[in-house]
C-alpha cells in the first residue's frame, strides 16, 4: 500500500492538480492522500501557513485581521477554481474565523490551511475527508502511536482511500499540535510507519533530492538511490526537498520514500531507504555566524584535499567535513567537485 504527500506547490498550478488525479486513477495502491497547505504560485507570492501565523500574531497585537482572511479566501477561491470544485469557502472561512476569535488558539488557526487545502482536495479527488484531529495523535511529547493505528485502520476500513490534511495532529488536551515547517511531510511518515506501507511517495516541484543544492548549482544531478542515514545528514544541512524527521521515522522500517516532483510524474525519483549505497556522492553545507561547514561526499576527493587539506576538520571512508569562511572556497569546492564526479 502507499500514503502519498502533496507539498504546498502541488495545488497552486493546474497542470499539477490534474496530475494528482492521475495518480489517483493510475494506482488502486494509493490509499492515503495527504495535502499541505496551499504554497506560493510564484517568487511575489505568499504561503496560505504565513498569511495564518502572520493573522495569528496581528490578532494577539490587537490589529484588525480582515486583510489576511481576504487573503486566504482568495487563494482558495482559485483553488476551487482550478479543481472545479463547490464547497461554500466563505461559510468555511467564518466558521474558522469565530472558532479562532473564541478559542484564541494559534496552531488550530494556521492548521486551517492544510484542512481547508484538503477538503477541497477531497472533493475533487472524490474521496472522503478526514481531519488530521481524528487520525494523529499524540502523547506528551510522542506519537500515540496505538490510537493512530487504531483510527488510520479504522477509517480505512471503512472507506477504503482517504484525504488527510498534512502538518499537524492533536494532544491528549485535544489541542491542536503542530509540526515544524515543512511538516506536512511528517504526517506522511507516520502514516507509513504506523501502517507499514511499503511505498511513501512524496510529490514536490522538484524532480527528487539533487547531488548539490539547485539554487547553488542548477545542473545539480538527481540522486537515484539513497540511505536513511545519509538522507538524514543531508536534511540536517541544506537539503530541503523532505523534512528531517522523516528519516527519524522511517530508517528502521522497509518503507521506500519516493520523491518526485508533480510536474513530471513519470520521471525517475529519488529512492530512500535502509541500504547503505557506496558510490553515493553529495555536497552539503551549512553557514554558522561566519563560517560555511561543507561535507563531500564521495570517492573522488584526492584533488579537493591536495588544495584544501587544512580546512578539513575530519575524515572517514567517503566522507569529509571543512570548514572556512571565505565564500568563494565553496564555489571552488563544487567546481572540483563537478570535474571529478561529473
Ligand atoms: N504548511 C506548512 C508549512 O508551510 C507545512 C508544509 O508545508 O508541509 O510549513
Amino acid at each position: 500500500m502507499i500514503v502519498c504527500k502533496f507539498g504546498g506547490k502541488t495545488t497552486t498550478n493546474i497542470d499539477a492538480i490534474k496530475n494528482i488525479y492521475t495518480l489517483k486513477k493510475q494506482n488502486n495502491d494509493r490509499v492515503v492522500f495527504v495535502f499541505s497547505a496551499i504554497g506560493k504560485e510564484n517568487d511575489n507570492d505568499e504561503k496560505i501557513t504565513d498569511i495564518l501565523i502572520n493573522c495569528a500574531q496581528q490578532f494577539k497585537r490587537g490589529k484588525d485581521t480582515k486583510k489576511y482572511f481576504d487573503k486566504i479566501e482568495t487563494k482558495f477561491q482559485k483553488l476551487q477554481k482550478n479543481t472545479n470544485v463547490n464547497i461554500n469557502l466563505q461559510t468555511e472561512i467564518s466558521k474558522i474565523k469565530n472558532n479562532f476569535f473564541k478559542n484564541k488558539n494559534k496552531n488550530y488557526l494556521i492548521s486551517r490551511g492544510e484542512y481547508l487545502t484538503s477538503l477541497i482536495m477531497s472533493k475533487y479527488l472524490d474521496l472522503p475527508f478526514v481531519p488530521a484531529e481524528k487520525i494523529i495523535f499524540f502523547n506528551k511529547k510522542t506519537l500515540n502511536t496505538k490510537k493512530t493505528y487504531k483510527k488510520l485502520n479504522y477509517y480505512l476500513k471503512k472507506y477504503k482511500k482517504i484525504v488527510i490534511p498534512g502538518f499537524y495532529g492533536i494532544d491528549q488536551n485535544k489541542k491542536i499540535k503542530l509540526f515544524s515547517r515543512g511538516g506536512g511531510d511528517i504526517t506522511g511518515a507516520i502514516i507509513a510507519k504506523v501502517l507499514k506501507f511499503s511505498i511513501y511517495e512524496n510529490w514536490t516541484d522538484i524532480d527528487g533530492i539533487k547531488q548539490i543544492n539547485p539554487k547553488l548549482l542548477n545542473t545539480a544531478k538527481q540522486i537515484k538511490q539513497i540511505s536513511y542515514s545519509d538522507v538524514f545528514l543531508m536534511t540536517s544541512y541544506d537539503t530541503k526537498v523532505i523534512h528531517k524527521d522523516c528519516a527519524k521515522y522511517l530508517q528502521d522500517t522497509n518503507t521506500l520514500i519516493k520523491v518526485n516532483s508533480i510536474f513530471d510524474i513519470y520521471a525517475c525519483p529519488t529512492i530512500i531507504c535502509n541500504r547503505q549505497y557506496k558510490d553515493i556522492s553529495f555536497i552539503i553545507y551549512k553557514k554558522i555566524e561566519n563560517k560555511y561547514i561543507v561535507v563531500v561526499k564521495t570517492q573522488n576527493f584526492a584533488k579537493l584535499l591536495q588544495k584544501y587539506q587544512k580546512y578539513v576538520i575530519h575524515k572517514n571512508n567517503n566522507l569529509i567535513k571543512l570548514v572556512f569562511s571565505p565564500k568563494k572556497f565553496l564555489s571552488n569546492i563544487l567546481n572540483i567537485y563537478e570535474n571529478y564526479d561529473g
